[in-house]
């Protein structure tokens, strides 16, 4: 089967996962396309194959080489996003992209002007969908990459190599992937997920990350009568807001820079909650932000001469950086793999947080690797098949390269 089959063929089931289910999985579909892996895993030759019963897929590709190598799992997610459908994809290939705006469908167009990396894409094979849903490539691109290059591993077993792992997981996309992974029975030294954009990028940082709710309290009483008496919960929110700094919220910052970001607004006078998500990637200033939060907490109690303010912070989950620079080889195979098929590889940090980054923590570093997947979550979500090709030849030069160290 050619690559860009294989993608098509797991693109076309629909596995969309949904954040307000409490099922394990979260929609039964997603065992579809689970039960198809198993199928395909077991039909070339896989050791081990395990669909368990929360949709987690697993297989071994045992060592084949007489020395002690380091043993190195890669991973990919099942589920796409809840944001848009992802059911009847219907996609579609552009072999030898001309460098033109993309029409999906007669209402929408997928221009160059407003994603430039296009320009960078002239002659590649891209996959689209036809703008009803989103393609899917996030993740079954690096499903597909990773099959593919199981298949070639197995074909070629003169190849020498290590204990190779495969895992795919459900509910990525709702941050629920990584709870229920087999850590112990996967049994891997490191491993890397296969769910990123350009296909250089290594990801090894994800944001810090908690979230803030702030309580105020107010005192009602008729506005007919309220002189010198009421304290509304809303004025004091507005007041609790406007002490943090504007030019930390997302829609001001990139990259590395970190923000503090309103999600929710809810009250009344005697009672108004502000929902807050707090992001960084440096740990120090994470803390600081974090520490802004209950400096205000102390100034406006202290203003108002009672516990009118109250601040709880729960963090969510940390910056698997924390972890990795202490092993440097995990990257340095990354690095070497994609030196190897000619590219010069781009440190990136994610603006968000991963399955890797819990699996990280749990005891099983994992960084992300791309795809040639981009625009994911919607309508103009991509696949460029040229870089999905070479993110194959990235895990082949990776599992050469470590049986070789
Ligand atoms: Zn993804």
């Amino acid at each position: 089967m050619e690559l860009k089959d294989r993608l098509i063929k797991y693109v076309k089931i629909d596995t969309q996962s949904d954040p307000n289910s409490e099922t394990i999985p979260s929609t039964k579909k997603q065992f579809d396309l689970a039960k198809l892996l198993q199928e395909e895993l077991i039909s070339m030759g896989v050791s081990d194959v395990i669909l368990d019963e929360h949709c987690y897929v697993y297989g071994t590709i045992p060592s084949n080489i007489d020395k002690d190598v380091f043993s190195v799992g890669f991973i990919a997610h099942m589920d796409t996003s809840p944001d848009y459908s992802g059911k009847d994809v219907n996609p579609i290939l552009i072999s030898n992209y001309d460098g033109k705006d993309i029409e999906l469908n007669s209402e929408m167009t997928l221009k160059v002007s407003d994603f430039p990396q296009f320009k960078n894409y002239i002659g590649n094979d891209i996959l689209v969908s036809d703008g009803t849903t989103l393609l899917g490539a996030d993740d079954k691109a690096g499903i597909a990459a990773i099959m593919h290059a199981a298949k070639y591993l197995l074909d070629n077993p003169d190849i020498p190599h290590g204990k190779i792992k495969i895992g795919f997981t459900p509910d990525e996309e709702i941050g629920r992937g990584a709870e229920l992974f087999d850590i112990k029975g996967f049994g891997c030294d490191f491993a890397y997920t296969l769910d990123g954009d350009e296909v250089n990028i290594i990801a090894d940082e994800n944001f810090n990350a908690a979230s803030a709710i702030v309580n105020i309290y107010g005192t009602s009483i008729h506005p007919g009568s309220s002189k010198n008496k009421m304290v509304n919960a809303i004025n004091l929110a507005m007041e609790f807001h406007s002490y943090l700094p504007s030019f930390k919220r997302p829609e001001h910052t990139e990259k590395r820079e970190g923000f503090n970001h309103i999600t929710e607004i809810e009250g009344d006078v005697s009672n108004t909650k502000l929902s807050y998500i707090i992001r960084n990637h440096d740990k120090e200033l994470f803390m600081k932000q974090i520490e802004l939060f209950k400096e205000i907490e102390e100034f406006m109690n202290k203003k108002y001469g009672s516990k009118r303010v109250s601040v709880e912070i729960k963090e969510n989950y940390e910056n698997m950086y924390e972890i990795l620079k202490d092993k440097p080889e995990v990257i340095d195979f990354a690095k070497l793999a994609i030196n190897d098929i000619g590219l010069e590889y781009k440190m990136e940090s994610i603006r968000g947080g991963t399955d890797g980054a819990r699996l990280t923590f749990d005891g099983l570093p994992c960084p992300n690797l791309g795809t040639g997947g981009g625009n994911f979550h919607g309508p103009y979500e991509y696949c460029n098949l040229t870089q999905l090709d070479q993110a194959v030849k990235v895990i082949l030069n990776i599992v050469r390269r470590v049986g070789e160290a």
